[in-house]
């Protein structure tokens, strides 16, 4: 996209092969965690971005979508919502199941944490299939809010099509090296 600060954020995702299982290439965001001014940049883009989107709700995936979603959330004035991993959340849920490569697993969302007519935007740090982005956007549909779009700092290859999003826009800012 010929943002100087893409190429030292793609730099700084660590690649480990065959975590946690052979055959997988993970993609670890720890180590850009680490970089404060690739950090920051991440951050920064998604900001700039957002900020004049009329977004209300950023909705982070358990657990890399908390380490983005509060931070960009603050920014842009609008509330952190966690999407999460089964019988984690103490209120009433809503759930929805997603397919995994092996099973399936399921987001919960707080009832009541997000009101009809809210402008969201659903943030991960990595999407493959697209799965889960899309148990996610199901999660804030059901209770009436609108997707703006889906971000993720990380595409894979694979998640080009997209076509499992159910039409929404999907935002990335690298491919895996
Ligand atoms: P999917 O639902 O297939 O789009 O998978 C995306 C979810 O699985 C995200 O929450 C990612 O954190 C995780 N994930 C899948 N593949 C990888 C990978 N190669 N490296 C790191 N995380 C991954």
């Amino acid at each position: 996209q010929g943002d100087p600060r893409l190429k030292a954020i793609s730099e700084a995702i660590r690649v480990v092969p065959h975590f946690p299982k052979q055959g997988i290439m993970f993609q670890d965001i720890t180590t850009l965690l680490l970089d404060h001014k690739a950090f920051k940049d991440t951050v920064d883009i998604f900001v700039d971005r957002y900020r004049d989107m009329g977004i209300s709700v950023v909705a982070g995936v358990e657990a890399r979508g908390f380490m983005f979603g509060p931070s960009i959330a603050l920014a842009i004035g609008a509330k952190f919502v966690p999407l999460r991993k089964p019988k984690k959340l103490p209120g009433e849920v809503i759930s929805e199941a997603y397919v995994l490569e092996y099973g399936t697993d399921r987001l919960e969302m707080h009832v009541g944490a997000v009101q009809p007519g809210e402008r969201a935007l659903v943030i991960d740090d990595l999407i493959a299939t697209g799965g889960t982005l899309c148990a996610a956007i199901k999660l804030l549909e059901r209770v009436g809010a609108e997707v703006v779009e889906c971000a993720c700092v990380i595409g894979l290859p694979e998640a080009k099509g997209q076509c499992r999003l159910n039409g929404k826009p999907l935002y990335i800012l690298v491919e895996p090296r």
